[in-house]
């Protein structure tokens, strides 16, 4: 029987602006298309499918990144923005219609606008990738001096931050090498007199640096062994309750132990100044509670609403809502709320001030790390300058309604 036709399928590679890491995301099919417009007839789940679409469309992903679990489990929910821009993008291309209104006169303007021109992402600077990029950036001249990115390097000159360091750099070299060996086959193809050693100042590597790389090659190879050990966990070595124990607990209890675990697991693989890390305290004036604050993964996402399939909107919306909040304390009264449905209570009892000051800070020290897209225009009626702001999920949609 026909499989299906060969060809080269669009892509499109990302860095996501959260955690840092890079990805390649191909289009989808006609097939999954059809599958994942069918599956966001229930707004509820529409993040689960769109997750798990994103994740089967990935042609190019780290090393540690194994299972969709792990994916999950790495990935921010804002890093998903710019995975799903890539899927979009290489799924229905990039240039698309708008008929925004002007701020100013109130009239209908139509645009044809390519959105990779709106793309526009502000990186967390402390993921390993990016500070391992600036390194590599600033040691080429490709980039200014950046004090706190140093000061942060600097701070991390450890024992663990060194081998990191030369595992991402061997990495980078073995790429940088295979494709300096792919560009001289392909030279010496057409011209056989190209010599196999490439004039100097062409590589970013100096030759004294060879010795150094060879060993940062050796110990990022048993780095990356060690740590791609860690993360493949087998679940049989994890936590087992005991027979007594384990005859009165619920499987879905079993489950939650077994997730949680897991869960550790991989944070103990991610790097310490990731941002999965990043807890933020904010002390909220009115009510005298304190808020933990961080940024969700897909996987908390889906571990948080799942446990709410069946609510209402609102209450879904209120669930969601408190996603990024970790944990309540109110020292004066010894209270400690880590559970999501004390979270959720705990929440919704906050005067508004309290809420508002939740969200402020959030956006400042979580939600400015992201993937915007937007331009500018001038309105054909009466000239004036306006901002065009399109949102990758709503445009998913339309497209799909479309397709
Ligand atoms: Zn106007």
């Amino acid at each position: 029987m026909f499989k299906g036709f060969t060809f080269s399928t669009p892509e499109f590679p990302v860095v996501v602006p959260q955690t840092g890491l890079s990805f390649t995301v191909r289009s989808m099919n006609t097939g999954e298309v059809g599958k994942l417009k069918s599956s966001l007839v229930s707004p509820n789940v529409a993040h689960k499918f769109i997750n798990k679409a994103i994740f089967d469309c990935l042609s190019d992903k780290p090393d540690f990144i194994d299972t969709y679990d792990d994916f999950k489990k790495f990935v921010t929910t804002r890093d998903r923005e710019a995975l799903l821009f890539a899927l979009y993008i290489s799924t229905f291309g990039e240039e698309r219609d708008f008929n925004p209104t002007c701020s100013e006169c109130g009239k209908e303007n139509e645009l044809k606008v390519s959105l990779n021109d709106m793309y526009q992402i502000n990186m967390y600077p402390f993921s390993v990738t990016l500070t391992e990029s600036y390194k590599l950036a600033r040691a080429a001249q490709m980039t200014d001096h950046d004090p706190e990115i140093e000061a942060k390097i600097k701070e991390r000159e450890d024992e663990e931050a060194k081998q990191k360091a030369a595992e991402e750099a061997a990495a980078r070299m073995k790429k940088i090498e295979e494709r300096r060996k792919k560009m001289l086959s392909e030279a010496q193809k057409n011209n056989p007199e190209v010599p196999d050693t490439p004039p100097d100042g062409i590589t970013l590597v100096s030759k004294e640096n060879v010795k150094k790389q060879e060993e940062a090659k050796k110990a990022a190879a048993e780095a990356e062994q060690e740590r791609i050990a860690a993360i493949k966990i087998d679940p049989k070595d994890l936590l087992v309750p005991k027979p007594d124990k384990d005859s009165i607990m619920l499987d879905s209890q079993k489950e939650a132990i077994k997730k949680s675990q897991e869960y550790k697991d991989a944070m103990e693989a991610v790097n310490p100044d990731s941002i999965l890390y990043l807890i933020e305290k904010v002390y909220l004036p009115v009510s005298k509670v304190t808020c933990f604050l961080k940024q969700p993964t897909l996987w908390e996402e889906e571990e948080v609403l799942s446990k709410a399939p069946l609510m209402g909107k609102d209450a879904q919306d209120v669930v969601s809502e408190t996603l990024i909040i970790n944990k309540f304390t109110q020292e004066e009264q010894d209270v400690i709320l880590t559970d999501r449905a004390d979270i959720v209570a705990g929440y919704q009892s906050l005067p508004p001030r309290d809420k508002m000051m939740i969200f402020e800070e959030f956006n400042k020290k979580f939600s400015e790390y992201e993937m915007k897209l937007d331009t500018k225009y001038f309105c054909k009626s009466c000239s004036s300058e306006n901002v065009l702001r399109a949102d990758i999920t709503m445009l998913l949609f339309r497209s799909l309604s479309q397709y």
